[in-house]
């Protein structure tokens, strides 16, 4: 079968299109034949050799995908051979076969294609840890959205709408705002406005915002805090600047912050807080209340691309790539 295999750490270009064997799912595992691969700024990092975790190479990038059950391993139960499923916490999707975990699959609303499915799981259930599990976000409540438009960003503004929080959406481009303005958005600003903290403070009631979802580190973190409400909460979710941030403890007690960081992958073994995330988003997006905004698409041979156009911050939802 088609593959991007990694055989060394570095830029998009690293990625190579190889013909290797269809993979064999082991006990507790599935094999899908792969429609659709979600990508996250998590592949980016993870191929540069950047990520939380350490990449063991050769590697097939990919965990979230979208697909059908095409055989199943030793002691697998409830998933049937033809279903339509996701896999959040798979590995290699970018490929025609990969493999997942029985117990990371969830199953595909019929109202979404499989590019809708493949970019559900990763945003969707950061977004509601972000909002909820962490955030303990309340209707009425403002909440500030970094990058608007990206995959994230776009999942955490229908979410926070749908649960009736008010969004402040901040992105890079005047096209963004316009995206994150079209989800919902009740007051967008330009990453970079001259005045954009004392905007954000003012957007929200003038008393600063009291849930930031923080995705883009470096001296945004530092903004983040100075943005915050009395008592406010920054979710730390990502780092997309790539730069460090400084953060004296001290500063944290001057308006009784609370700094949270939220990782999905550790997140996912409470199986509580995933069941209770599942109860809220699924019928959410069955009933196309919220609706995961597919990107930029690529073939497989398109996956180099993909990557580079990601870190150069040309797309908007989440990218997909077809195998
Ligand atoms: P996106 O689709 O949002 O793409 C990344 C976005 O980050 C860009 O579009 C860009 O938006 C923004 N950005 C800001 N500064 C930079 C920079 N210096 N270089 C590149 N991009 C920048 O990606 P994802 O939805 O996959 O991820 C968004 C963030 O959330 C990432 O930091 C990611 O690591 C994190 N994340 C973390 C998870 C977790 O479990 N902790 C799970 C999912 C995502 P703009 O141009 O508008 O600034």
């Amino acid at each position: 079968m088609k593959a991007i295999v990694v055989e060394r750490l570095g830029p998009p270009g690293v990625m190579e299109l190889q013909h290797v064997p269809v993979p064999q799912p082991g006990p507790g595992e599935v094999r899908l034949k792969v429609e659709a691969v979600g990508i996250n700024f998590a592949d980016v990092l993870a191929v540069a050799g950047e990520y939380l975790t350490r990449t063991r190479l050769p590697y097939t990038p990919g965990m979230e995908f979208a697909g059908t059950v095409d055989a199943l391993g030793e002691g697998v139960t409830g998933v049937q051979v033809g279903q339509r499923v996701a896999s959040l916490g798979g590995r290699g999707g970018l490929a025609e076969y990969a493999i997942s975990p029985a117990a990371a699959l969830i199953p595909v609303p019929s109202t979404l294609t499989a590019a809708q499915a493949a970019a559900f799981p990763v945003s969707y259930f950061t977004a509601y840890h972000g909002l909820k599990t962490l955030g303990h976000g309340q209707p009425g409540e403002w909440v500030l959205v970094q990058a608007a438009a990206g995959a994230l960003g776009t999942a955490s503004i229908q979410l926070a709408k749908a649960l009736g929080m008010n969004v402040i959406a901040m992105a890079s481009t005047e096209e963004k705002l316009q995206i994150a303005r079209d989800l919902g958005a009740d007051v967008t600003l330009l990453q970079d406005d001259p005045e954009r903290v004392q905007k954000v403070r003012e957007a929200a009631g003038g008393r600063g915002v009291p849930l930031i979802l923080e995705v883009v580190g470096g001296k945004r973190f530092q903004e983040s805090l100075d943005m915050a409400a009395n008592r406010g909460r920054i979710i730390v979710i990502g780092n997309a600047s790539r730069e460090q941030a400084n953060l004296r403890p001290v500063e944290l007690m001057k308006r009784n912050l609370t700094v949270t960081g939220l990782w999905l992958t550790s997140l996912m073994q409470d199986q509580e807080a995933t069941r209770e995330a599942a109860q809220v988003l699924t019928p959410l997006v069955a009933s196309g209340q919220v609706t995961p905004q597919v990107g930029p698409t690529y073939a497989l041979e398109g996956s180099p691309r993909a990557f580079q156009d990601i870190l150069d911050r040309k797309t908007t939802g989440k990218v997909i790539i077809e195998p």
